[in-house]
């Protein structure tokens, strides 16, 4: 059996994405910027696909600006904000658990002058709003602060923030990279400024991404070019894929409430299973304030990798801290700022469901992952002293 349990990295393009994107790859080649009929075809297609995407998070469609993935999405909005706001202040607020893309924007920003705050979280991985307030200033010139976490699912009190930030006259930023496609985000009850998002985390293509910019919000380019993107984002469209993005969004929040319930029945019966059959597990972040496709657990006396290779074996794709940081030994630093030691940090193992997951799938992972657990921390001197200690 091969099970796929890594769909907070990427997820499968659906059939009828595919389907929508295919004539803009092999029948309709024209540049939408063109004024003869090959170039507004296109130029029509992009349109329809940004009010698929506006309608999705009730917002205009000239609030839609398309980018290439989640990634450059986040450094347009701390760059281009940081350098249109820099008479004005120079200091940010993050939090230490946000994905690279934000974190190392924040750390080269640092290298330019700016000074940057990295909010620490609670053990199961939410930020105090009150801690918030508490590093507001005078020169406080934007907050950014994920919606959901990749590795550990946990949502911070978005509502609460952006309220903070809207009082505070601050811009407000949210990587939602993770939420969009899970949760409802309705830019008129949230006050934010600024929203990232990524089609291939919902079942659409990679390399192309959205921000979303509140009207009014002052920001610099991020790419210089051409006058595409309402003279913001340079550079031909990668048509296909914004079609197919617009296609994924529009499916996504079409079944919202079937998938989220699907989701979250799966996950719990997963994360049941493994806490009933594995001793010595702990679940990385919120129990309840998180994605409804996400199982993060750390296992005692183990490591994550020859975990991963293990589930390999029997054809189970996981992953263990973040995809980014697999390939490096260092230990998650989403897991470090929940305080765990290294050792735990390294026993991790991230689940994420999609939509393609069934129960009989779900059965095979609690079949198979507790005696490779079992396996490794019998090769582990730590649980072999802990057995001792028990006799
Ligand atoms: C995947 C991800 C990104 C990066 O998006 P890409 O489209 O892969 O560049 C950013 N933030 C979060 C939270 C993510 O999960």
């Amino acid at each position: 059996m091969k099970v796929y349990l890594d769909y907070s990295a990427t997820t499968p393009v659906k059939p009828e994405v595919f389907n929508a994107m295919t004539p803009y790859l092999r029948d309709y080649y024209g540049n939408p910027s063109s004024l003869h009929s090959y170039g507004r075809e296109n130029k029509k297609a992009i349109d329809t696909a940004r009010d698929q995407i506006a309608q999705t998070l009730k917002a205009k469609p000239e609030e839609i600006f398309f980018t290439g993935g989640g990634s450059e999405a986040d450094n347009w909005a701390i760059k281009g904000t940081a350098e249109a706001l820099k008479n004005k202040g120079r200091h940010i607020i993050t939090t230490s658990i946000e994905h690279h893309a934000v974190l190392h924007t924040c750390q080269h920003l640092e290298k330019q002058g700016y000074e940057v705050t990295y909010l620490p979280v609670n053990e199961e991985g939410i930020i105090s709003v009150e801690e918030l307030k508490s590093h507001l200033r005078e020169d406080t010139i934007l907050i950014t602060i994920m919606y959901a976490n990749n590795e550990i699912g946990t949502i911070q009190p978005i509502q609460e923030i952006a309220a903070i930030a809207k009082e505070h006259k601050v811009l407000f930023h949210t990587d939602a990279v993770q939420a969009y496609g899970h949760l409802e985000i309705n830019t008129q009850d949230l006050p934010v400024d600024m929203i990232s998002i990524s089609a291939h985390k919902l079942y659409g293509p990679k390399g192309v991404g959205a921000l979303y910019i509140r009207k009014g919000t002052r920001i610099h380019n991020l790419i210089h070019g051409g006058a595409q993107e309402r003279k913001k984002r340079a550079g031909t469209e990668n048509i296909a894929g914004i079609v197919g993005f617009g296609k994924a969004a529009e499916l996504a929040y079409g079944q919202l409430t079937e998938h989220v319930n699907h989701l979250t029945e799966l996950r719990d019966y997963l994360l049941e299973g493994i806490q009933q059959k594995i001793p010595y597990t702990r679940l990385n972040g919120h129990r309840q304030k998180r994605l409804p496709n996400n199982v993060n657990v750390s296992f005692e006396f183990i490591e994550g990798e020859s975990m991963l290779l293990s589930l390999d074996m029997v054809g189970i794709a996981a992953s263990s801290g973040s995809a980014c940081t697999s390939g490096s030994l260092d230990p998650s630093h989403v897991l470090l700022s929940l305080g765990l030691s290294h050792e735990m940090a390294h026993g991790s193992l991230r689940l994420t469901l999609g939509d393609q997951n069934t129960k009989e799938e779900i059965d095979y992972v609690l079949e198979q992952l507790p005696p490779i657990v079992q396996r490794l921390r019998d090769m582990s001197p730590l649980y072999e002293n802990l057995k001792e200690g028990a006799r």
